[in-house]
């Protein structure tokens, strides 16, 4: 099997190069950037299977790489490295399309956890269900498309993963905690907030009213339920 190939854009060598070891240590094959533009060149052309990506960079910032990468349809995960909370806010706010973030300073097992939990679900969506169809909504999991009406709409790798689960669960509940679980991993500590925040997103792209869904269901203080 081909190693699993991470891009790392971060110019603080105080964290690059921990990290660096510390991924090579899992057996990962590991490249670097140490500024945005050189960062989004290489996120294009290498074929990465994930990219950690620090938000304060030189030349260009995360926010804006993470930008151009999907507006340039690269679907590959990206887990966001922020130093503030004020940048947490902007990158929930920002929707652009960042699969995960961990503030910084972090503990390198934490960072490994989160990559091996979207590492994990990617690999998940790539099996199971290929295409699936309910109300005008087609989902190619295997090719990380959907359209709506016919027209293509943009989700990411967590959105998929996200819609993967439920729609595995059709006509079930499924808690909270396990979405979170199964999404981001065991052992990870994410808000709440942040599933209520992904499911928002993944409604006002599948739903024809995001705010009366239809298919994603909330059942208020546990969770959702996809209604096929
Ligand atoms: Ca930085």
């Amino acid at each position: 099997m081909p190693k699993t190939r991470i891009l790392i854009v971060e110019d603080e060598e105080s964290i690059l190069l921990p990290l660096e070891d510390n991924l090579r240590l899992e057996g990962y094959e590991v490249s670097s950037a140490k500024d945005g533009l050189q960062g989004l060149s290489m996120a294009k052309d290498g074929n990465f299977d994930l990219i950690v990506l620090d938000i304060m960079l030189p030349k260009m910032d995360g926010f804006e790489v993470c930008k151009r990468l999907r507006q340039d349809k690269i679907a590959t995960p990206i887990l966001i490295l922020t130093a503030k909370s004020q940048e947490v806010d902007k990158v929930l706010g920002l929707e652009l399309g960042a699969d995960d973030y961990v503030t910084k300073p972090f503990s390198p097992r934490e960072l490994l956890a989160r990559i091996k939990a979207i590492l994990r679900r990617a690999q998940q969506t790539q099996q199971g269900v290929d295409v699936f169809r309910f109300g005008d909504v087609e989902v190619d999991f295997k090719k990380y498309e959907a359209k709506k009406a016919g027209n293509p709409i943009d989700l990411t790798a967590l959105e998929f993963a996200l819609l993967h689960f439920l729609i595995a669960n059709s006509g079930q509940v499924v808690h909270r905690n396990k979405i979170l679980d199964e999404i981001w991993g065991e052992n990870v500590y994410i808000e709440p907030r942040t599933v209520d925040k992904h499911i928002s997103l993944v409604r006002k792209k599948v739903e024809d009213d995001p705010q009366n869904p239809r298919f994603i269901v909330g059942v208020r203080g546990v969770g959702y339920k996809f209604v096929a």
